[in-house]
């Protein structure tokens, strides 16, 4: 699979300097692509512009705006603190409420908070929140769905893949002509089966689990996986944290069918540079070839590194 890694920039521009705000990843599939920011603890947003949706709203940055669909992985603030944001802006901006699908756990309290901020702001922002529990599917099209999974973050924690559904021709109809099918389907005979194909699983932050026995997740042409750990003596603080630490990525990585996998929520302590060079050591050259790591900016001073939020000047 061919990928193209690039950034963008977004800061302030004045006549003597530009401040830097933050620094986004864009990676380029054949079909699609992925706009984001994911680094431990700080901020994960994962946009997918051509399926109209973003896997966690992060601090929502403008491009999540754009994104008709919001899949909320678990409650930590690094992945829903610009939920409120996402509603407020769209609203502002006149596009209609967006649909975020997130654990069934958290409606409640989300709802809460949304309410809140109506009554904050003064004004009755439109929103939609979908309970999904694990196995759960939100039909987006005939041709799209959108499934909840599992993940092992607490006890209000998901996954979503993305899947391709498709309607075939059974083998053994492959030879009829037109009207002759065209009779089997007035007799009421299913000549077509259903083919799902999984695109793309986000995993959210999830430890080491059944959850990568799943069948989507291992067959899915792009996994998102997070790998916050690296360091060995990092162990305990991946298990304390519900985190997978590089010996069990690399476990992941192994037994994966995926054409690419995408790593996320590296810890800033470790860093991109650092961590490539630690999982080269537990891959082969084969397996290493299909992992890419999000935050990569390959013009960085030292590639991966995520650069300093500058403040604008007061
Ligand atoms: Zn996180
Ligand atoms: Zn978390």
């Amino acid at each position: 699979m061919l990928i193209h890694g690039e950034s963008f920039k977004f800061g302030f521009v004045t006549p003597e300097k530009t401040f830097l705000v933050q620094k986004f990843a864009k990676l380029k599939f054949p079909q699609y692509s992925l706009i984001g920011y994911s680094v431990g603890g700080e901020e994960t947003v994962v946009q997918v512009p051509e399926m109209n949706v973003c896997f966690d709203a992060g601090r929502c940055p403008q491009f999540a705006l754009t994104s008709d669909f919001m899949l909320i992985s678990h409650a930590h603030m690094d992945h829903i603190a610009g939920l409120g944001y996402y509603f407020s802006q769209r609203h502002f901006q006149g596009l209609k409420p967006g649909t975020v699908l997130l654990p069934w756990q958290m409606e409640k309290p989300v709802d809460d908070l949304l309410k809140a901020w109506q009554q904050v702001e003064r004004q009755q922002t439109p929103y939609q929140l979908v309970p999904m529990s694990p196995g759960q599917d939100y039909v987006v099209r005939r041709d799209f769905l959108i499934r909840a999974v599992p993940t092992h973050h607490g006890s209000a924690s998901l996954g979503y893949i993305l899947v391709n559904v498709r309607e075939k021709l059974r083998p053994e109809y492959l030879q009829l002509a037109g009207e002759q099918l065209a009779e089997l389907r007035r007799q009421g005979v299913d000549i077509q089966y259903r083919l799902e194909v999984p695109l793309i699983a986000y995993l959210g932050d999830t430890s080491y689990g059944e959850i990568f026995e799943h069948p989507d997740v291992l067959r899915a042409q792009v996994l998102l996986c997070e790998c916050t750990f690296f360091d060995c003596t990092h162990r305990a603080k991946a298990k304390a944290g519900k985190h997978l630490h590089v010996e069990e990525f690399a476990k992941v990585v192994e037994k994966s069918q995926n054409q690419a996998i995408v790593v996320l929520h590296v810890s800033r302590r470790t860093g991109i540079g650092r961590s490539k060079a630690i999982l080269r050591k537990y891959l082969t050259p084969e397996k290493m070839s299909k992992v890419h790591f999000l935050m990569d900016f390959s013009d960085s001073r030292e590639a991966g590194d995520v650069e300093e939020n500058t403040p604008p000047a007061q």
